[in-house]
């Protein structure tokens, strides 16, 4: 560190000691300031180069974040190299060790020492807009180098033998030969030895381990033809099996990456603009996860994380999806590289396209133009205007009875602006096309939310109470049940529509976490217990889990690599759709992992249960469970909004009916 400009700590010039030294500079003021170890921090050295070691461990806090960084980079070299057969073996979460293996061309040995030299690549010729490869910097290995203990053999086709060299906190060995096998080996051990500082940003063992795999993932999908393998003390092992080059390949990849149902429920995407082509899949409305993790973006086979395809991407379900649902998709985008600049960011993974309204216009296009292929209707936006009259219940000035209805925005949710609006409503006329996975009923074992009990005598439909007996009871008396999902009420001045899941949702939300956070939750024993096939990270976690999903009325156990076996379910759910459920458990506890209090996660499990337990629409209700269901609102805070924020209710009054019928 020798050679970085310190800072020095010295004394203030008071008022006389300066008098003294204009007097001694000859009355020169300038002079007299100038420091001479006085000031109070002043830079030490004058200006030299950085010595390459200390410029390595700058690219180095760039492109090595974490270890799964160092991964990426290698990866993407034997991919560079032509490899069919790349193999990552880790350890210590990729802190300990990282080996790639793989069975590309090698670098001949008097090239070694250039390979671990900055700036040395031999990808990069004379263009930086044509840029074919997935490196181009050459920095991934120097910066490797200088910030943990690097090991490259390889061994061209041709040779007789392989070389070796190393790295060691940045001091490169001589090159020497060593028996190797066709191809590269990179081992890099004690990363961030040389850098405390970054080492003490690292998150567990367990995470950086999943980073490792979900990074081996990414790019994998972007190469079906090659064989990835995944092995290591901190995990267990995963393979991917070559398959073909072409869109079947592809197929198959995505289903060993993403689960073996996302062919069955995925649209293919083909389309071009312009020169700019796009292909790939996109999951259908009803197959989403609870965060965007599952969208793969690659623009000319790069794995990309870019603001403007994940933008496109919720555009393009905006009409098809509740805001909190994230669609599955794998979409590649190739262009001409003049038309996109790669080096944007060290890590390589943000690119700029020249045209990004194209870009974005197409990736929307496609996918709006596969999901109405495949019988999905964008939301109506043509009743608008008349929307516009609807009233979302406004807050607790309305609560104009005795009783505790507030009717109050479910907190730290945003409201709507504007009203109640079409593509917000969790009940879009999107179940015709695509009904729920299964029987999302929750009927007889409904302990929680009993709506046939709470009948009250006056509640029951068919009288018609006095107008005064609606007063105190801001949801009125139901009239009837609309479309299966919509309870119209008579209120004394108003009319009220209730959307009955979303409504049941937010109830049957609202006794899941008092329950669970008093007591572990009952559990009924399924008939046959169910297997359930997920990616091997997502049985893993939940097995890790196990307990914790114990308490919430889950028994689960492992069942082979990738699959699990739920034998119990909580029986306040009812019967559910348990495969999807538990995919959507083990997306909230990854989300969720270590980054947040029990309370809270526990909180947003039972918002992910009551999801699945609830009264789908489409469940006919009885005239004394519908007013069961409106009484229940009433008493219970927050019910006005469903768990995400949306208005499970909608309210006309009488005056703005009126209005609509130019009566005023
Ligand atoms: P870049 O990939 O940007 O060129 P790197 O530092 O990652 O920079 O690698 C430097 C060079 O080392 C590469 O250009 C390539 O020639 C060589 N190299 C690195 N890894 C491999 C590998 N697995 N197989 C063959 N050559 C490799
Ligand atoms: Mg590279």
């Amino acid at each position: 560190m020798g050679h970085l400009p310190r800072l020095v700590k010295g004394k203030s010039l008071g008022f006389q000691s300066l008098a003294l030294r204009i007097f001694k500079k000859g009355g020169n003021l300038r002079a007299a300031l100038r420091p001479e170890g006085e000031s109070r921090y002043k830079i030490a050295m004058p200006i030299r180069a950085l010595a390459d070691i200390i410029i390595n461990q700058i690219a180095a806090g760039e492109v090595i974040e974490r270890p799964a960084s160092v991964v990426k980079e290698l990866v993407e070299n034997a991919l560079d190299a032509g490899a069919k057969r790349i193999e990552v073996a880790t350890a210590g979460g990729g802190l300990n060790l990282i080996r790639v293996i793989d069975d590309g061309g090698g670098i001949p040995p008097e090239e070694l020492p250039l390979a671990v030299a900055r700036h040395c690549t031999s990808k990069l010729t004379s263009d930086i807009h044509d840029i074919r490869t997935l490196g181009f910097r050459g920095e991934a290995l120097p910066s490797i180098g200088s910030v943990g203990r690097l090991t490259l053999r390889s061994r061209t086709p041709d040779a007789d033998g392989g070389a070796e060299i190393t790295v060691d906190g940045g001091k490169a060995s001589a090159v020497k030969p060593v028996a190797a096998n066709r191809g590269t080996t990179v081992e890099v051990r004690d990363l961030f030895f040389a850098t405390p500082a970054r080492l003490k940003f690292m998150k567990s063992e367990r995470a950086e381990a999943a980073a490792i795999t979900e990074v081996v993932k990414r790019i994998a999908l972007a190469f079906p033809a090659v064989r990835f393998m995944l092995s290591g003390t901190d995990r267990t092992s995963t393979e991917l099996p070559a398959v073909s080059a072409d869109g079947d390949g592809l197929l198959r990849r995505l289903g060993q990456i993403i689960g073996k149902d996302f062919a069955e429920n995925a649209l293919p995407i083909d389309a071009e603009r312009e020169g700019v082509f796009l292909t790939g899949y996109a999951s259908i409305p009803s197959f989403t996860r609870g965060n965007a993790l599952a969208q793969f973006a690659y623009v000319n086979g790069r794995p990309v994380r870019d603001k403007l395809i994940a933008g496109a991407i919720r555009g393009a379900y905006m009409d098809a999806l509740p805001r909190d649902r994230h669609a599955v998709t794998a979409l590649f985008i190739s262009l001409d590289p003049a038309l996109v600049d790669v080096n944007v960011h060290p890590a390589k993974a943000d690119v700029r396209f020249r045209d990004p309204g194209l870009v974005r216009g197409l990736i929307v296009g496609a996918i709006r133009q596969a999901l109405e292929g495949a019988g999905v209707r964008a939301a109506t936006t043509g009743a608008a205007a008349m929307l516009q009259a609807f009233r979302v219940p406004e807050g607790p000035s309305r609560a104009n009875g005795a009783n505790d209805f507030t009717g109050r925005p479910f907190s730290g949710t945003e409201r709507p602006r504007g009203g109640w609006s079409m593509e917000l409503s969790p009940s879009r006329p999107l179940e015709d096309a695509f009904p729920p996975a299964a029987n999302g009923f929750a009927e007889a074992q409904q302990v929680v939310f009993d709506i046939g009990s709470v009948v009250s005598a006056d509640a029951r439909a068919g009288t018609l109470e006095a107008l005064s007996d609606l007063v105190g009871r801001p949801l009125g008396a139901a009239r009837a049940q609309v479309h299966e999902n919509y309870i119209v009420a008579q209120t004394e001045d108003s009319l009220v529509i209730v959307d009955q899941h979303a409504a049941h949702e937010r109830l049957v939300y609202e006794a899941l976490k008092d329950a669970i956070h008093s007591k572990p939750l009952p559990s009924q024993m399924l008939l046959m217990p169910e297997i359930v096939d997920l990616p091997e990270e997502d049985a893993e976690w939940l097995c890790a889990h196990a307990e914790f999903l114990a308490r919430l009325g889950f028994g689960v156990e492992r069942f082979g690599p990738g699959a699990i076996c739920v034998r119990e379910t909580p029986s306040m759910l009812g019967e559910v759709d348990i495969a999807a459920l538990i995919r959507d458990l083990a997306d909230e506890i990854a989300d969720n992992d270590t980054a947040n209090s029990l309370k809270k996660r526990i909180d947003h499990i039972a918002a992910t249960m009551a999801c699945h337990g609830s009264i789908r629409s489409g469940r006919r209700l009885k005239p004394e469970e519908m007013n069961a269901l409106l009484r229940q609102m009433e008493a219970t805070p927050g019910s006005g909004t469903c768990n995400h924020g949306r208005p499970t209710y909608i309210e006309l009054k009488l005056a703005d009916i009126e209005r609509l019928f130019g009566r005023r």
